[in-house]
């Protein structure tokens, strides 16, 4: 099985491929940033090692030092303030009715542009996560408010089989439960895993078919950026999943040189609708340390989704969404109440999380004016600007 490389296995693969010099490359972003690198061979046998500057995978996976940019003033370890959004450990509300279940610390792969570096850490966790699936499941029985949830991560692929068996079931327990989805990069990095680890397949098999025993609703949410990710053992191992009762809908991140424009999306879109996949959400990426070399600005987004919107059916059209600073929620990338393409600021509303504040989107400062950038820089001029934008946003007489 194409497991996660090991740092020096990388090395090696690296060296193989005449692409030694990109190693110190790698480590010092590594270091800068403080993600943990960590990909699978099958994603690195992808790579085109000849333009590896605009490779869509190397630029996921393996960010290099001369790459990265500083990061936005505005950006925090934790954009979407989850850690402070859990009303048991490992447990993230924002919304009313549904959860999402941060199982684990560790993925099959690590993304240069996570919103969660503040929890993945690469590292493993294995003694003490029982403890806190016990805690979170026991929270949530507590709240019959709370009809849907996600098992995430870090990634479910990293789970055993027994460890997400354990979990579904307890979860499908719940006598409210209404949906259960599973988010995961497997079926992109790891598919082999669903044909070569027997108990693996049967964990996830026998899952669907007792939710689907009880009415629950379970899908599998897809994490795929560009066409090239999924391959013919991606197609299949979709196949299984859909034949086994799961839905599969995807989600994807708008990176900079990966999918920002329109052939690159459509293309994406085509794989995804070809692997049996619903299109769900694309995302902009949030202001996670590190990521800003990879971020678009709010206008690219807007572009896009109204230049996709019509290349083909609507129910194959994702939303476009961005998941504002400081945990808002997901907001529609239209529905600003006021956008300042000078200062890089949109103002959104977020009436089901909190109708009283108003929450904030940031363009990278690469896209803004020099003079811009430098206010951006001065840490009273930086508040003067936020300040201005929430102001005006509240009240739209203010020019
Ligand atoms: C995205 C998210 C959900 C699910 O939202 P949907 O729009 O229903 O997909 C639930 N909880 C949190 C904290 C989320 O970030
Ligand atoms: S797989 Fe998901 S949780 Fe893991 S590093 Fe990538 S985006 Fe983050």
């Amino acid at each position: 099985m194409s497991r996660p490389l090991t740092q020096a296995a990388l090395g090696q693969q690296l060296e193989h491929r005449g692409a030694a010099w990109v190693v110190p490359e790698i480590l010092g972003a590594s270091s800068r940033t403080g993600r943990p690198v960590g990909i699978t061979a099958r994603l690195l046998d992808r790579i085109d090692w000849s333009r590896l500057e605009r490779d869509p995978i190397r630029l996921q996976y393996l960010p290099l030092l001369s790459e990265l940019e500083d990061d936005h003033p505005l950006c925090r370890l934790d954009p979407l303030a989850e850690s402070s959004h859990q009303p048991a450990p490992g447990l993230v509300r924002r919304y009313p009715d549904r959860a999402l279940l941060l199982a684990l610390r560790s993925c099959p792969v690590y993304c240069a542009f996570c919103t969660r570096s503040w929890l993945v850490s690469g590292g493993t966790d294995q003694g003490s996560r029982r403890e806190r699936w016990r805690s979170a499941v026991e929270a949530l029985s507590a709240d019959p408010s709370i009809q849907d949830v996600t098992i995430s991560g870090g990634d479910i692929w990293r789970l055993e089989a027994d460890e997400l068996s354990w979990l579904g079931e307890s979860l499908l327990e719940l006598p409210v439960l209404d949906r259960l989805r599973l988010a995961t990069r497997g079926l992109t990095a790891q598919p082999e895993r669903l044909f070569e680890d027997g108990a693996w397949r049967q964990a996830l098999v026998d899952l669907a078919t007792r939710a689907r025993a009880r009415g629950v609703r379970i899908a599998v949410h897809v994490h795929v950026n560009h066409g090239i990710e999924l391959d013919e053992d991606g197609l299949r191992a979709s196949g299984l999943l859909i034949d086994a009762g799961y839905t599969l809908r995807s989600q994807t991140v708008l990176l900079r040189g990966v999918n920002d424009d329109l052939t690159a999306l459509h293309e994406l879109i085509r794989s995804i609708v070809r692997a049996g996949i619903q299109p769900y959400y694309v995302y902009t990426a949030d202001l996670a340390p590190g990521a800003e070399h990879l971020r678009t600005d709010l206008a690219t987004a807007v572009k896009l989704e109204k230049c996709l919107r019509g290349m083909t059916a609507g129910f194959d059209t994702p939303t476009f969404v961005c998941d504002t600073l400081g945990g808002g929620g997901k907001r529609g990338v239209h529905s600003f109440e006021r956008y300042d393409r000078e200062t890089g600021l949109a103002v959104f509303e977020s009436p089901v999380v909190n109708p009283d504040r108003l929450y904030l989107h940031c363009d990278p400062l690469r896209t803004l004016e020099p003079a811009m950038r430098q206010a951006w820089t001065q840490p009273s001029t930086r508040d003067a600007l936020v300040q201005h934008a929430l102001r005006a946003a509240a009240c739209p007489t203010i020019p």
